[in-house]
């Protein structure tokens, strides 16, 4: 069984990144806050360090945990007005009461890194360029990286979420593959991911994909990150048990994390160079 980290890439893609980011107009990549949440403290806090390493200015505005709607919709609406941003995300979870769905549509889709306004999303399923949420481009790049065939083959995406599954499917099948979508009510799991001959797992759920979910020598991709007891994480997918099966796992941590990082960076490079 060969594991696909992602270490490797996500720092040639930051090399990449910091020679864009060199060559043209330093760019700017904003990212607004409105949280206490630890886990994505700590994510933001990863993004900024990895902006500076690549070369990128990047703002975490934050709000705090009790800012209104309007005051987050104003917040996005004058960052994407602002010619000196050049990437704008909205940081999850947000305070009860505000949609990231309904406030991400105050994302110029030019600045929309993240794939998160809904004309993004609408964009990819046309087919029409666009940026598509770092996570879901993250697991395309893994499965490049490490020349996994898809044209024809099958695919099957266990999770729908409009951030994670939905854009993925919308990327797998651009790329010809035959893709099934499965989610919380689809019956029986293990029947239809052991068609899979490329299994992507994306639902939040630690240990749901076991050694019955998995076709002998698939190439299977945990996109969960679940926290442990421990304070550390974990993905979707039992790792020791599907190892024994699967022909390629990545691993939970090290494996689409890293490049999700790298290619929200890379997005922001390139959308302060888009003519
Ligand atoms: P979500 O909660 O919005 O969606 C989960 C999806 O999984 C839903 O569509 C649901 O129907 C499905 N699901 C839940 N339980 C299921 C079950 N028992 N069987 C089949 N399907 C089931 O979550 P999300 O935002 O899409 O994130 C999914 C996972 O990916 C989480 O663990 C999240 O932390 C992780 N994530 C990782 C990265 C990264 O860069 N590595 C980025 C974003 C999200």
């Amino acid at each position: 069984m060969k594991t696909l980290t992602g270490k490797d890439l996500a720092a040639a893609i930051r090399a990449q990144t910091q020679a864009e980011a060199a060559a043209g107009v330093q760019p700017r990549l904003a990212v607004v806050v409105a949280t206490a949440d630890e886990a994505s403290l700590w994510y933001v806090r990863s993004i900024a360090k990895a902006a500076a390493g690549a070369g990128i200015a990047c703002d975490v505005v934050d709000l705090g945990p009790g800012a209104a709607p309007d005051q987050i919709a104003e917040t996005l609406a004058r960052l994407s007005a602002d010619p000196q941003v050049h990437g704008l995300m909205l940081q999850t979870p947000l305070p009860p009461g505000a949609s990231a769905q309904e406030l991400a549509a105050a994302i110029d889709p030019r600045k929309d890194v993240d794939g998160a306004n809904p004309l993004s999303l609408g964009r990819l399923a046309a087919g029409l360029p666009a940026f598509p949420p770092a996570t879901a481009a993250a697991v395309l790049a893994l499965l490049d990286h490490h020349e996994v065939e898809l044209a024809g083959r099958r695919a099957v995406v266990v999770g729908r979420s409009t951030v994670v599954g939905k854009p993925l499917a919308h990327l797998l099948l651009d790329r010809h593959a035959t893709v099934t979508v499965c989610h919380s009510r689809t019956r029986d799991l293990a029947a239809v991911t052991s068609q899979a001959e490329v299994l992507v797992a994306a639902a939040g759920r630690a240990g749901l994909i076991g050694a019955a979910h998995v076709a002998a020598g698939a190439v299977v991709i945990d996109v969960g990150t679940n926290p442990t007891d421990d304070g550390g994480l974990t993905g979707d997918v039992d790792f020791e048990a599907v190892s024994g099966v699967a022909g390629a796992l990545t691993p939970v941590p090290g494996g689409v994390g890293p490049v999700t990082t790298a290619l929200l960076l890379r997005h922001t490079a390139r959308a302060a160079n888009l003519p």
